[in-house]
């Protein structure tokens, strides 16, 4: 079985190897927000209640969150697994998760907060696609224009500096318990999230086995 976890700060580059180690696998890459947004575009009574959260501008409680992750995690392509990326964020997540179903590995994505600064800073989006560039590693070809449309990128608030290093204490302050929890399991395997992206999916098979 491989019930995986991804557990890393923003800009460490989790989404994109989670992307790619869940279809080496033959298993789902489930994110939370991604499960929403089925749940709510596809009418369901889960779907609605988590929208009447959205729409008042709080945060879907993890009740619901928990709901709609426990059908997704029913389905038939997760009996062989599933890799969940974004979630649990905090201890309660975490034990709740934790009588839902049991985990095999939790692979915890680890950065030097300046390189995740120098990263998530020089961030540019598309804000009409959503593409994602990097100043230094994924330059557009036209200076601040997206390749795919042209449209003028944009530095978003939460990628600024201020805002960066907030979020990023928020991470740590959340998920130091989580790992504490997940180490007391034996489960957590440290990967060293620096390098070239090749370099970090070498690292992460190798912890994941
Ligand atoms: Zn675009």
């Amino acid at each position: 079985m491989h019930r995986i976890v991804f557990l890393g700060p923003p800009g460490a580059g989790k989404g994109t190897q989670a992307a790619i180690l869940a279809s080496a696998l033959g298993i789902p890459h489930l994110s939370t927000g991604d499960l929403l947004r089925a749940a709510v575009a596809g009418r369901t009574p889960l779907g609605l209640a988590a929208e009447e959260h959205m729409r008042a501008g709080r945060l879907v409680p993890d009740s619901i969150v928990l709901e709609i992750l426990g059908q997704r995690l029913g389905r038939a392509d997760a009996a062989a697994g599933f890799l969940l990326d974004g979630f649990p964020r905090n201890l309660a997540q975490a034990e709740a998760l934790d009588r839902r179903t049991p985990l095999d590995v939790v692979v915890s994505f680890e950065i030097p907060t300046v390189l995740l600064l120098t990263r998530l800073t020089q961030r540019r989006t598309c804000p009409k696609c959503h593409t994602a560039y990097n100043l230094t590693t994924r330059p557009p070809k036209v200076p601040n224009r997206c390749d795919l449309d042209g449209t003028e990128l944009m530095h978003r608030p939460d990628d600024r500096a201020e805002a960066v290093r907030t979020r990023l204490e928020v991470y740590r302050v959340e998920t130091e318990p989580l790992l504490r929890f997940y180490r007391g399991r034996g489960l957590v395997r440290s990967v060293d999230a620096t390098g070239s992206p090749e370099a970090v999916e070498a690292r992460v098979r190798s912890a994941v086995g």
